[in-house]
């Protein structure tokens, strides 16, 4: 059963039109393989095209789009992708999502577990909030400029771009106004950063715990990208293994077993593992 998201921004298409709800599907295990075979480049980096593509193979429906590439993923504003991200984890590992910190004292290094909900961290926008501005107006001393959120498009130029510090942020700042950063005084340049930090388009994913052992406070910002690619590189590690088991006790084909998601493939085995030692099946 798909999951269904509504986007913040979505995916605006020549004509203007705004394209925002998506249903999303967990992956197949055919899909796992395929990503299991870039899997080195995938955890070394989770490079934005890798996310992009996964995204992509999820996402079933985008409004009135119904084949989605990863050239749609990537026309996608930051926030949304993220929350795309965390719909597809809670889909495919669950709503539960347990982080473990260590506190930063050298003194202490204490572990704490920080529990969150997945649909807790959506759920400002996932009811039928209004669509965000494709475009902001902000007035600056320049002038009124016209600045528009990051895309995953900018954020693979970002990656691309070479350089200084300086002139790579000059670059990508000039993708998302109409003006040319590099001429803009201060009060301006701060300005539009202000305008986007605060615009809401990208949910809050940042947490604060006390430690449990001396109550320093223990912080960390959540990388939906990361924790996503993380934890199927964990599952398509597996994954051999687990065709193996099920070809091995029921007779299907790899192909079959490939186009089953994990979280079928699972409870075969689980069903599996009850029968081998003798336990109700139900
Ligand atoms: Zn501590």
């Amino acid at each position: 059963m798909p999951a269904e998201l509504l986007l913040r921004r979505g995916l605006v298409d020549d004509v203007g039109d705004r394209h925002r709800r998506v249903a999303l599907r967990p992956l197949a295990g055919r899909d796992e393989a395929r990503l299991a075979d870039r899997d080195d480049a995938l955890v070394a980096q989770s490079d934005e095209d890798a996310v992009h593509e996964v995204l992509a193979t999820c996402v079933e429906r985008l409004g009135g789009y119904r084949d989605v590439t990863p050239v749609h993923v990537a026309a996608l504003s930051r926030g949304d992708r993220q929350r795309l991200a965390l719909a597809l984890r809670a889909l495919m590992i669950g709503d539960q999502l347990v982080l473990t910190l260590r506190c930063p004292r050298p003194d202490c290094g204490e572990l704490a577990d920080l529990e969150l909900r997945v649909s807790a961290l959506l759920d400002e926008g996932s009811t039928d909030a209004p669509a965000e501005p494709e475009w902001w107006t902000v007035d600056t001393p320049a002038g009124k400029l016209r600045l528009r959120t990051p895309t995953g498009a900018d954020d693979e130029a970002l990656a691309a771009l070479a350089g200084s510090p300086a002139e790579r942020a000059a670059a990508f700042w000039n993708r998302l106004i109409d003006a040319d950063w590099a001429a803009l005084d201060t009060t301006s340049r701060q300005l539009l950063a202000r305008t986007l930090a605060g615009s809401g388009s990208l949910p809050d994913l940042t947490f604060a715990s006390p430690c449990p052992a001396c109550r320093a406070l223990l912080e960390l910002e959540l990388n939906p990208f990361d924790l996503l690619v993380r934890e199927l590189a964990l599952g398509t590690d597996r994954l051999l293994a687990e065709v193996h088991c099920l070809a091995f006790h029921y007779g299907w084909s790899e192909d079959a077993i490939l186009g089953l998601p994990r979280a079928r493939r699972w409870r075969y085995l689980e069903l599996l593992r009850q029968q081998l030692d003798g336990r109700p099946l139900v």
